[in-house]
């Protein structure tokens, strides 16, 4: 699985990080990035929450 981030649509709002800041980074240019070597099997439910957390639906995962 590979989550990735449309930074056309992010707003750099910071909630995917929230949920997990392993998975989710807010880089210098104020948006987002998935560290995809982070996720886990204790931590993959943490990407569903941030996807349907992020209010613009910047994240998704490719099975
Ligand atoms: S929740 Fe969505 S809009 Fe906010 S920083 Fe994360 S990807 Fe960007």
């Amino acid at each position: 699985m590979e989550v990735k981030i449309d930074k056309d649509l992010c707003i750099g709002c910071g909630i995917c990080e929230g949920v997990n800041s392993e998975i989710f980074e807010i880089n210098d240019d104020m948006k987002a990035v998935a560290h995809n070597e982070n996720v886990n099997d204790s931590n993959i439910s943490d990407v569903d929450e941030a996807i349907s957390s992020c209010s613009v639906s910047a994240i998704s995962k490719e099975e």
